[in-house]
């Protein structure tokens, strides 16, 4: 959606009564919401990335404690694990044992 697009759904918002398809109104607004949560959830991965940099842990994998490629890093800036454990937690996430890993993991 288009931060235009997404304009026009709030400012239907604040009328209510204004005349429009409903249905329509609905679906785009599930959309946008979506949208954001999403986001937020990107936003959380970029914070704690921060965070990472400040305590000098930044690049570094959780799991395995090896560098995060420059590589990686450049496509996802905010990656936790190398490429290896990351394949290998989704593979598990797959197989649906992403929490037990986890746990695992403290
Ligand atoms: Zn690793």
């Amino acid at each position: 959606m288009s931060a235009q697009k997404a304009a026009q759904v709030l400012a239907r918002e604040e009328h209510p009564h204004d005349e429009g398809d409903l249905s329509q109104q609905s679906h785009e607004e599930w959309i946008f919401l979506n949208r954001n949560t999403l986001d937020i959830k990107l936003l959380r991965e970029v914070q704690d990335a921060l965070r990472r940099i400040e305590q000098g842990s930044y690049g570094v994998c959780y799991e395995c404690e090896e560098p995060i490629s420059a590589k990686r890093l450049d496509a996802v800036p905010w990656a936790k694990f190398c490429v290896s454990c990351q394949e290998r937690i989704a593979a598990g996430a797959e197989m649906g044992h992403a929490e037990a890993f986890q746990e695992a993991d403290r």
